[in-house]
């Protein structure tokens, strides 16, 4: 049984799109694009032509930013569009599932939804500041579920997940599911990554994006990390051409040194602005308690989530409330400059002293 069992077997046999050539000195009369650059066009490649069929210059440069091999890399638009590509690459739909640990990143279900595969919810321990509950998800795993989803650091919650359970659900679920972990926070935790546990299973993926800690996010740039044999499957998923030339150019630029060595320091301001937030956050009235974060966000639990809100929007401020019947009171708050944390404490102080008054 290898990994590759797990997936469609119809998408496993499909015959794959045969890219034009591509030869560079050479006239292109052979992909009917235009002969001429649009006017404003500054990008290297011309946005005249199709980009590479796959971005292997870019995958060339990630595989050594993150120190892994190029074919256990597939570039995607961001990583959201890699959880897609895992769940229609291993769901059938209206037969196969997955299980997720909510409160998490909702993105996992709606693409369940839109490939009508089934999802099982396995909700973290809220009352040990929701860790992962890895008895309830082993024992969620029928033949039908295909990934399992964990999310470390979090979102919206904002912790790690204690690497003892986590390497236990991956070794468990070895020849049964697929296990995903999405660590789009990774950069601004202090715990060690997962690609070390990720090197010793075939059936563990990981997601990376270039989202956050290179200010990305506009660029939609993300990773998903993988066996070589699921890289390859993954790619009869994904189509070619689907990564834009631009992107491709601004990534090459924010992996420079010098692009990197800004980015660094940015992800230790704030890393350093979410201690002084926490720390402050627990002093104010309104908040009942500050989770602890890894990521470059700070979950609160307020006494009143939308007042919370309100306040920090009369201030100029957007933070995020939830719906979800787990996060009742729960407020989101992504860690800005310092002046932006300083306007929101003292938008709270001055509610404070406004209720006093
Ligand atoms: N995973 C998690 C946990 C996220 O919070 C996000 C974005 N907020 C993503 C994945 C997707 O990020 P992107 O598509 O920008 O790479």
């Amino acid at each position: 049984m290898t990994v590759l069992d797990l997936a469609r077997p119809e998408l496993r046999a499909i015959r794959p799109y045969t890219p034009g050539q591509w030869e560079p000195g050479l006239v292109r009369l052979n992909a009917n694009e235009s002969p001429w650059r649009a006017p404003g066009d500054t990008t290297e490649r011309g946005l005249n032509v199709y980009p590479p069929p796959r971005p292997t210059m870019l995958t060339a440069k990630l595989a050594a930013h993150y120190g892994i091999e190029q074919r256990e890399i597939l570039v995607t638009r961001g990583s959201s569009e890699a959880i897609d590509v895992l769940i229609r690459g291993f769901c059938t739909a209206g037969r196969d599932g997955i299980v997720i640990c909510p409160p998490t990143f909702d993105m996992y279900r709606l693409y369940a939804g839109i490939q009508n595969a089934d999802v099982v919810r396995v909700p973290l321990l809220a009352e040990r500041d929701y860790a992962l509950d890895p008895d309830r998800i082993l024992a969620a795993l029928d033949a039908h579920t295909k990934i399992v989803f964990i999310c470390s650091p979090n979102n919206p919650t904002g912790q790690s997940m204690a690497r003892a359970d986590v390497e236990r659900v991956c070794r468990e679920t070895a020849g049964r599911a697929l296990v995903v972990l999405d660590e789009a926070y990774h950069e601004f935790a202090e715990a060690e990554d997962f690609r070390a546990l990720r090197a010793r299973h075939e059936h563990v993926v990981l997601l990376r994006t270039l989202s956050k800690f290179v200010s990305l996010a506009g660029v939609r740039c993300g990773l998903l990390i993988a066996a070589p044999e699921v890289i390859e499957f993954a790619q009869n998923v994904l189509p070619p051409y689907t990564f834009p030339t631009p992107s491709i150019e601004h990534v090459l630029q924010a992996l420079s040194t010098d692009s990197l060595r800004v980015s660094e320091e940015r992800v230790a301001l704030l890393k350093r602005e979410r201690a002084r937030l926490s720390a402050a956050l627990r002093d104010v009235p309104q908040v009942r308690k500050v989770y602890p974060s890894d990521a470059n966000f700070i979950m609160v639990r307020a006494r009143d989530g939308i007042a919370f809100r309100e306040t920090a929007r009369r201030a100029g401020i957007l933070v995020r409330t939830f719906d979800d019947p787990l996060l009742v009171d729960c407020v989101r708050i992504t860690v800005g400059r310092p002046a932006d944390n300083d306007l929101l404490l003292r938008a709270l102080a001055g509610a404070e002293r406004g209720a006093d008054a």
